[in-house]
């Protein structure tokens, strides 16, 4: 199939209320613009470098996502247009994106990375140190940083009950900080979760974006 039949078909298979963000890593700009042309508009990149390169040829109204490990030092050079950063894993970042943002006079949207999975390998807070963070921090000192929500990934396994459980754990905790830290401020309504090989899963568990990869521009190089 090509993209654009798999951004057609994935457009009309998912439900109304879930974003599709098409992660475009490693892809080139061509296959993106081939799913721009097919009405998709959001795209997430890992690597700081490549997205600011491949933005520079691409149509300006795309929605840019950063999905990949952010280095604190790597915030100013997408700082002038990124619009959700879904990787935040310390307060270290969240007080780079707000002077970053600043400078430009920008709002990013930045949700929360969560460790979910049993692997060690994947990085995110644990769900104490998230409390622990939102407890410790004043919202108003981050004029520039809108809290959009929690991202998280499952561990990579054919056990489909544990994916179930680790995204069903991840809308708990979302339910949980929305409710505790966010009834008065609006915007918190972002849960990221679920990519190729487990998005259905996510969205059976409350997942409202899902970032797919491979299932649009095939297997990564
Ligand atoms: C690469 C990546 C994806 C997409 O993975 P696919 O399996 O290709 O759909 C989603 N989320 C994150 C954080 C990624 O790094």
């Amino acid at each position: 199939m090509s993209i654009r039949e798999n951004i057609h078909s994935l457009r009309t298979s998912l439900p109304k209320d879930v974003s599709l963000v098409a992660v475009s890593k490693f892809h080139p700009a061509d296959n993106i613009q081939e799913a721009y042309d097919a009405g998709q508009r959001i795209f997430g990149e890992s690597r700081a470098q490549e997205l600011v390169l491949k933005k520079q040829s691409l149509p300006e109204d795309i929605e840019w996502h950063f999905i990949g490990q952010l280095q604190s030092n790597k915030v100013k050079d997408i700082a002038p247009f990124i619009h959700t950063i879904h990787s935040i894993d310390s307060l270290k970042l969240i007080e780079e994106v707000e002077k970053q943002a600043g400078k430009h006079g920008r709002i990013i949207r930045i949700l929360l990375e969560i460790h979910i999975a049993r692997e060690e390998t994947k990085a995110g807070f644990t769900e104490e140190e998230c409390k622990d963070l939102l407890s410790s921090i004043h919202l108003e000192d981050y004029p520039h940083v809108l809290f959009g929500g929690v991202m998280g990934m499952a561990t990579y396994t054919e056990n489909t009950e544990q994916i179930h459980q680790e995204f069903h754990r991840l809308k708990v905790l979302f339910d949980e900080i929305k409710s505790i830290y966010f009834t008065e401020k609006k915007g918190f309504n972002v849960l990221s979760m679920g990519m190729s090989s487990d998005y259905k899963i996510a969205i059976s568990e409350g997942s409202n974006m899902v970032r797919i990869g491979s299932n649009i521009f095939g297997e990564r190089i």
